[in-house]
């Protein structure tokens, strides 16, 4: 005896093969905004995204997440290394959620709290707790964390230096995933700096890759300009595309050290 709903619950419930992906599968901004906007490793039909834990797709994944997988959209952003700050769901979704938020605001939205309270929550969500799972998750539990030797930590410093970017290391099918990285950078400062002082010492080219330009590419650019050197020969010098000179030598704009490390 199946029900109709029963039978909807269970299909609900269906994992694609290749799903759950277990490991950030991105390792570049590019790659984020790639399967944000449904196209790429994880294509999406028009007006929908990949649902990651088990390959379905949806308009949006918020109440997929929570409901099928037991999962905050926050975990799940952690989980794979998403920005906090950008919806999980598809563009047009996006699109429509901020054009009428846009409208709200301008037809004179208020927040439906008082003042303190919501300058409260807003302080608050950057580091909203994470939820724990519940019991009936259709795609298993989640990694335990596990403690990663030394050895692992040297020999993924090792393979940076040799010209590679650490989400490019990352993907190595014998390194820790990105969320270790991370923890380990955050409680381990003799390795943090030594993480830093690796990726600083990459060649620019490197760096660009990862997103990862810092200010020692700052004060080349920047030497090079006061010789009258032009944007694209300044690039041709330091190996990184105009663009990228552009951006950087553009004193409007904040300095972004390492984009990655801001989560
Ligand atoms: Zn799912």
């Amino acid at each position: 005896m199946s029900t109709r709903s029963e039978r909807k619950r269970r299909a609900a419930r269906r994992v694609f093969p290749g799903f759950p992906v277990e490991r950030p599968p991105f390792d570049s901004p590019q790659d984020v905004y790639d399967y944000l906007n449904g196209v790429g490793e994880y294509k999406a039909p028009a007006g929908r995204i990949v649902c990651l834990l088990c390959g379905k797709t949806y308009r949006k994944l918020g109440t997929h997440l929570l409901r099928i997988h037991g999962v905050e959209v926050d975990e799940y952003r952690e989980r794979y290394g998403l920005p906090w700050t950008v919806g999980v769901a598809s563009p047009d979704c996006r699109e429509r959620y901020s054009k009428a938020t846009r409208k709200r605001m301008e037809e004179g939205w208020e927040p439906g709290c008082d003042a303190d309270e919501w300058a409260e929550r807003v302080a608050a969500s950057s580091h909203r707790p994470r939820a724990p799972y519940r019991e009936h998750m259709a795609c298993g539990p989640l990694p335990e964390p596990v403690r990663i030797s030394d050895d692992v930590w040297d020999e993924f410093l090792r393979r940076v230096a040799s010209g590679r970017t650490p989400g490019e290391v990352l993907k190595d099918a014998d390194m820790p995933v990105y969320s270790c990285l991370y923890s380990k950078r955050k409680s381990d400062s003799g390795f943090a700096a030594r993480y830093d002082k690796t990726v600083d010492d990459l060649p620019f080219s490197v760096q660009a890759r990862g997103e990862m330009l810092g200010d020692r590419f700052k004060e080349a650019a920047r030497a090079l300009r006061d010789q009258g050197k032009l944007y694209r020969e300044i690039a041709d010098e330091l190996g990184v595309t105009t663009m990228t000179v552009f951006r950087h030598l553009d004193d409007r704009q904040p300095t972004s050290v390492n984009t990655k490390s801001e989560h």
